[in-house]
């Protein structure tokens, strides 16, 4: 991860004053900015005409559980795909659960994955100083600062005219990935499979147009926002609100945000996964629920993971809340497939 210029920023920043501006901003072009504002705004929007439509029974059992099934399973592509594997590479993955969390990943509507991967290592690199793409701190400390910061740390960053070079911090999915890179240009084509599948799922299930609408907006539009504002809330809110129990580097502000640990898949045990980055689990103790590590815990069982980062005992930062078998394990541990 680079640190070249991490320094740099530390030495002239307090912790409470305003991110300063770049010198000569960018500007961010008219169509990546419509784009974004379409992505951001049409899955709300779809949440409206979906309340609208559940008034006169317009929702079905069918679409619930369709848009159940697309959440958890574009959301585990987000968790254990993009975040856990692809940037923090917390475990390694046979090829073919390797694409498959990509393209599961891809379906969430945030970004074609290399950006999302580079975006996020870049905020590890400058936690909560600047040089962070989405600090809740970029406007100071002060009331006023930290309300604008919380909405620019949640959606306002995405248009955001300071690009993250994927070059600088994804040279190893660019250059040697070139699975990755084709589902990284794939990013159109999943984010229509992502709405076309629950449309055709819906039409099928129902025998009817209308189920496939209602599973279109239901599966499809809402699921897509729920997901992204809780994805969003882990790098707003779990910058703000919440506690603090372990050793993070200097400015580092993440915390503990336990509401949303499901709904999250234990994404919102932020301040733990801040602490050590690089382990699969972010939840500390067994009473930190935590989904995504638990399928890791499967794959690996199942010999379809191996190299899991595991936290060992040892190092972790509140030795009382050490409970569960994952801190029996030592930090690096090939299995061998099939032993189970
Ligand atoms: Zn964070
Ligand atoms: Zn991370």
């Amino acid at each position: 991860m680079p640190t070249a210029t991490r320094t740099a920023a530390e030495a002239g920043y307090d912790g409470h004053a305003p991110f300063p501006r770049p010198a000569a901003p960018a500007r961010a072009g008219i169509v990546p900015v419509t784009l974004t504002a379409a992505i951001v705004i049409a899955p709300f929007l779809a949440l409206g005409a979906g309340i609208w439509l559940a008034w006169g029974s317009g929702i079905t059992l069918t679409d619930l559980l369709l848009a159940a099934v697309f959440y958890v399973v574009t959301g585990l592509g987000v968790t254990v795909g993009f975040h856990r594997l692809l940037t923090h590479r917390s475990f390694t993955a046979r090829p073919w659960l390797r694409v498959t969390l990509a393209v599961a990943g891809s379906m969430s509507f945030q970004g074609n994955l290399i950006d999302w991967v580079a975006v996020h290592r870049r905020h590890h690199a400058f936690t909560d100083q600047p040089g962070d793409p989405h600090s809740p701190y970029r406007y100071g400390t002060g009331l006023g600062g930290q309300l604008r910061g919380l909405a620019h740390a949640h959606l306002g960053w995405l248009f955001s005219s300071e690009p993250t070079s994927a070059t600088r911090y994804a040279p190893d999915l660019l250059r040697n990935d070139p699975a990755m890179l084709r589902i990284s240009r794939a990013f159109p084509a999943l984010c229509a499979a992502s709405l076309l599948l629950p449309f055709a799922a819906g039409w099928a299930i129902s025998g009817g147009l209308y189920g496939g609408l209602t599973a279109f907006i239901w599966a499809g539009l809402v699921r897509i926002a729920l997901l992204q504002h809780v994805t969003w809330s882990v790098n707003s809110l779990c910058h703000m609100i919440g506690e603090r129990p372990h050793t993070t580097r200097r400015h580092d502000r993440s915390t503990d945000l336990w509401p949303l640990a499901l709904l999250s898949f234990g994404e919102s045990w932020h301040n733990g996964h801040h602490s050590q980055p690089g382990c699969a689990r972010h939840g500390r103790g067994s009473r930190q629920i935590d989904p995504s590590a638990a399928l890791i815990d499967l794959f690996e069982r199942l010999g379809w993971a191996t190299h899991v980062h595991w936290q060992p005992a040892d190092v972790l930062g509140h030795p009382r809340m050490v409970a569960g078998k994952h801190t029996l394990r030592t930090s690096t541990r090939p299995s061998t497939p099939g032993r189970r």
